[in-house]
């Protein structure tokens, strides 16, 4: 498998630049590259049609900055030709007082009805690979 990729490049490019912001989801862009081209590499496919991933609102990922680290993270790389699809998962969490379902905006939000902080957040903290698809054959 041939790698045209050089992420030293990339993460000096980012610094040099002061991106700052960005590095944390420049990381996660560099392993979905990694993976995606894992699964190429696995289907004996040479490029990746499309890619959607999931971000979950608690997942401490910001768009903006994944937008951005998307479209240098993946030049000269597998993903270069793919049409992406970023889907947001809402936060939700459970009480465990009371076992109401309700939505959340950060890890911490007490329940509100019965303000308890025994919540579990079930939903929102995800960051992951949802779907690829190969190039047709
Ligand atoms: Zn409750």
């Amino acid at each position: 498998m041939s790698t045209y990729f050089c992420p030293t490049t990339l993460w000096n490019f980012f610094y040099k630049n002061q991106i700052y912001k960005a590095v944390h989801e420049l990381s996660i862009v560099l392993s979905v590259v990694d993976a995606a081209a894992q699964v190429a590499h696995e289907n004996q496919a040479e490029r990746i049609d499309a890619i959607e991933l999931e971000i979950g609102a608690l997942s401490g990922v910001e768009l903006d900055a994944l937008e951005f680290a998307w479209s240098e993270g993946i030049k000269r790389s597998i993903l270069a030709q793919a049409e992406k699809k970023f889907t947001l998962i809402p936060g939700k969490a459970e009480c465990s007082d009371c076992g109401l379902s309700f939505p959340v905006t950060t890890l911490y939000d007490p329940c509100p009805i019965c303000n308890s902080y025994f919540v579990q957040v079930t939903e929102g903290r995800e960051l992951k690979i949802k779907s690829i698809t190969l190039e047709a054959v």
